[in-house]
């Protein structure tokens, strides 16, 4: 039987961090599908179109990752891709609990699927997809954090919305 993992999660935008995860869960499986969340609540930087876009853009050369979009339940959705395990990233203690929180919840909702965590490279503990945005808005360059395809389409983004200032 195939073992297919969710790595689940908003990428507005895809960091350096989500890459990392990306990468070494990819090899712990025969299939990742990095879920991008729809029916997010925030006021994104980019349509969740986009992300699955730019994410399939920057995973291309990894050969078991694919890219989808879903809303709803977490665990309803790996039912539907027929997933066994969801990874998630720990940056910080201040992930824990959080985290620990929605596996358990996740966890009782259906005994099918189970929730594995894989710590941050130090490389990128202090990255998120948010500090990310918040360079980005300021002018600043965040070719460090995200892969230069993103960084492009940052570039873009905020050209358009910002008029080019
Ligand atoms: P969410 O809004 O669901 O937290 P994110 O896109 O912010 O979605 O993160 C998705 C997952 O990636 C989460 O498990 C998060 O902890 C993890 N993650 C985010 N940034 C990093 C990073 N720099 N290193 C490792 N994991 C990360």
């Amino acid at each position: 039987m195939k073992r297919i993992c969710i790595y689940p999660g908003s990428f507005d935008p895809v960091t350096n961090g989500h890459m990392d995860i990306i990468k070494r869960s990819a090899a712990m499986f025969d299939e990742l599908i990095v879920a991008v969340l729809k029916n997010n609540s925030k006021t994104p930087l980019f349509s969740s179109e986009e992300r699955v876009n730019m994410l399939k853009e920057v995973t291309k050369d990894i050969s078991n990752v694919k890219v989808d979009s879903f809303s709803g339940l977490l665990v309803d959705y790996a039912d539907k891709v027929g997933a066994c395990t969801i990874v998630r990233g720990l940056r910080a203690v201040t992930d824990f609990e959080y985290e620990l929180q929605m596996a358990q919840t996740n966890r009782i909702m259906n005994k099918r699927v189970d929730t594995i965590f894989l710590t941050t490279s130090l490389d990128y503990a202090y990255l998120s997809s948010s500090i990310v945005r918040e360079v980005a808005v300021c002018g600043g360059s965040v070719d460090k954090f995200v892969p230069e395809y993103v960084s492009d389409m940052i570039g873009k983004k905020l050209e358009f919305t910002q008029g080019g200032n």
